[in-house]
C-alpha cells in the first residue's frame, strides 16, 4: 500500500517571513516529495465536533473573529496571526482527521500530514508557541469516536507538547510519550507529570543520536507494545536536529533517520497505521533532509 502526504496551499499563507515559523519550512520540508511514489491528497476543515471535543468554542470563536477582523497580530509573544491564518488552522487540524478516516476506512496504512500551524503547544483554549489548534489531539479524539479502540502518541519534537498532555491526559485509552529538551520551553514535561498514560522522558541539552537511539529503538517499542494500540499518531517536530537555531539537542541526520524508522518498525510489526503530523524545525536546509528521510522510512 503506498504511502500518502496531505498537503494544502492555505498552509502557506499562514506566514510571516520574519519568524522561524514561516512558510519555507514547509516547501523545503516537502522539497524531495517528488522523488518518491507517494499519493498527495488535500485536506478538508476539520469537523466542528471534533474541533470543539478538543477546544473551547469560545476559544474556536477567538481565533476566527481575531483573524477575520483584527489580523495580523500576535496571540502570545511567539504566535502570530494574519488573515489566512484561521482557515490554515481548521485545515491543518481537518488533514489529521482525513488522515484518520482514510486509516479507518483501509485506504491507507501510512500518512504524512504536512500542515502548518503546528499544533501540540496548543491547549483546550489557548494558542502559544506558534500553535493554533492541537492537530495530534484531533486525531486521537476523531480516532477514538470512529472506533479505534487505543492510540498511542509519540511526540519527537525538542519541546514537550504541553497542550497534547493537557488536553488528553485523562483518557485512559490514548497514551502519549514524549522525549524533549529539558528543562526548556514551555517548562513542562517533566517525570512528575508521568501517570499511567503518560511518559515524559526529557533529555539534557547536548543529548544526541546515542541518546535518541537507546530510546527509540528499546524504551519506546517496550512501552508501545504492552499498550496495544492500534493507531500510532507521530508529533513529528524536527528542531531536534543540530542545525536547528532554537534548540540545543545535537541529533545528526542519522538520528532522524533511527527515529523515524524505529517508528515504522513498530507499526509494521504490530501491523496497525501511522500518522504523522509536523511539528517543529526551523533550519530550512536540516528541514529538506529530514523531509527525504521520511519520505524514504514511510516508503520502505
Ligand atoms: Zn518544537
Amino acid at each position: 500500500m503506498k504511502p500518502a502526504v496531505i498537503f494544502d496551499e492555505i498552509y502557506l499563507k499562514h506566514d510571516l517571513p520574519t519568524h522561524p515559523e514561516n512558510a519555507l519550512r514547509l516547501k523545503y520540508f516537502l522539497k524531495s516529495l517528488p522523488e518518491f511514489d507517494i499519493d498527495l491528497l488535500k485536506p478538508k476543515p476539520v469537523s466542528y465536533e471534533i474541533l470543539t471535543a478538543v477546544h473551547s468554542e469560545n476559544y474556536i470563536e477567538d481565533v476566527r473573529i481575531s483573524c477575520s477582523e483584527n489580523a495580523p497580530g500576535f496571540f502570545d509573544a511567539d504566535t502570530y496571526y494574519n488573515i489566512f491564518t484561521f482557515d490554515a488552522a481548521i485545515m491543518a487540524a481537518g488533514a489529521v482527521e482525513k488522515a484518520v478516516e482514510l486509516v479507518k476506512e483501509e485506504k491507507y496504512k501510512k500518512i504524512f500530514c504536512a500542515v502548518r500551524p503546528p499544533g501540540h503547544h496548543a491547549t483546550k483554549d489557548r494558542a502559544m508557541g506558534f500553535c493554533i489548534f492541537n492537530n495530534v489531539a484531533v486525531g486521537a479524539v476523531k480516532a477514538l469516536s470512529l472506533g479505534f479502540q487505543k492510540v498511542f502518541i509519540v511526540d519527537f519534537d525538542a519541546h514537550h507538547g504541553n497542550g497534547t498532555q493537557e488536553i488528553l491526559q485523562n483518557i485512559p485509552s490514548i497514551f502519549y510519550f514524549s522525549t524533549h529538551q529539558y528543562p526548556f520551553y514551555p517548562g513542562t514535561g517533566s517525570p512528575e507529570e508521568n501517570r499511567e498514560n503518560i511518559l515524559n522522558v526529557p533529555l539534557n541539552a547536548g543529548s544526541g543520536d546515542y541518546e535518541y537511539a537507546q530510546i527509540y529503538t528499546e524504551l519506546l517499542p517496550q512501552k508501545i507494545e504492552p499498550f496495544q494500540p492500534e493507531l500510532i499518531l507521530v508529533s513529528a517536530g524536527y528542531d531536534i536536529h543540530r542545525d536547528d537555531p532554537l534548540t540545543d539537542l545535537e541529533v545528526t541526520d542519522k538520528g532522524v533517520e533511527i527515529i523515524v524508522n524505529s517508528i515504522i518498525k513498530i507499526t509494521n510489526n504490530l501491523n496497525i497505521p501511522v500518522i504523522f503530523s509536523l511539528e517543529g524545525g526551523y533550519n530550512l536546509h536540516a528541514l529538506e533532509r529530514c523531509g527525504r528521510i521520511t519520505f524514504a522510512a514511510l516508503s520502505s
